[in-house]
């Protein structure tokens, strides 16, 4: 049992690496790996919102 390699997981699901999507199981993988890294370096495009306390008289 003399594997060429260490198996490498894939860090979304888990499942043994392939070769060809490294670091990655699948494409699939790859592609929410690339949505983490977006979602985490960027912010979502948009008018500034700044949340501003409007007290409203209560009248
Ligand atoms: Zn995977």
């Amino acid at each position: 049992m003399a594997e060429p390699r260490p198996h490498v997981r894939c860090a979304i699901c888990g499942k043994p690496v392939h070769p060809s999507h490294r670091p990655f199981c699948s494409p699939r993988c790859a592609e929410v790996d690339l949505g983490r890294w977006l979602t985490g370096q960027y912010r979502i495009p948009g008018p500034p919102a700044e949340l501003e306390e409007d007290s409203p008289p209560s009248t």
